[in-house]
């Protein structure tokens, strides 16, 4: 079923681009590379959706401003999924499957003013868990 309203989403503009990893655990800051998405996308009231499409990486959001957010971030994963020998996966990254699937492959960003509603400590992570790789970053903006 269809929902149709006199303001529906007018424009919707799909782009992308990689990141290359440079270790096995890596945090990558892509906020800049996903606001230059929303800039050339022209859509100024809308949502951002941001989609990695990647079993053993994923996207967040969180502080960009003290390094060692990621790093306590990483240690608390490193406590919930640490390598088991229990674990089956003949790629031998089990691991970093659990990570991708505790922090996810898709965020949903407000956009407004042509720009990306963040918070001030707030900044876009690419979390790579089997680097190094290069890796891809889907950005759907939709809106008006
Ligand atoms: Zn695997």
């Amino acid at each position: 079923m269809y929902i149709s309203s006199k303001r529906g989403v007018k424009m919707t503009k799909l782009s992308g681009f990689n990141v290359r990893s440079s270790r096995q655990t890596e945090w990558i800051d892509i906020t800049a590379g996903v606001q230059q998405a929303v800039a050339d996308s022209g859509i100024a009231e809308g949502i951002c959706v941001v989609f990695v499409p990647h079993t053993t990486a994923a996207v967040t959001v969180n502080e960009n401003a003290d390094p060692d957010v990621p790093r306590d971030v990483d240690y608390a994963l490193n406590m919930i999924s640490p390598d088991r020998v229990e674990f089956r996966h003949g790629e031998g990254n089990s691991a970093a499957h659990a990570k991708t699937s505790l922090v996810g492959p898709s965020i949903t960003l407000i956009v407004t003013g042509g720009r990306l509603l963040l918070g001030t400590w707030q900044g876009i992570w690419f979390n790579e868990y089997d680097g190094p790789r290069t890796r891809k970053v889907h950005v759907r903006v939709m809106g008006e």
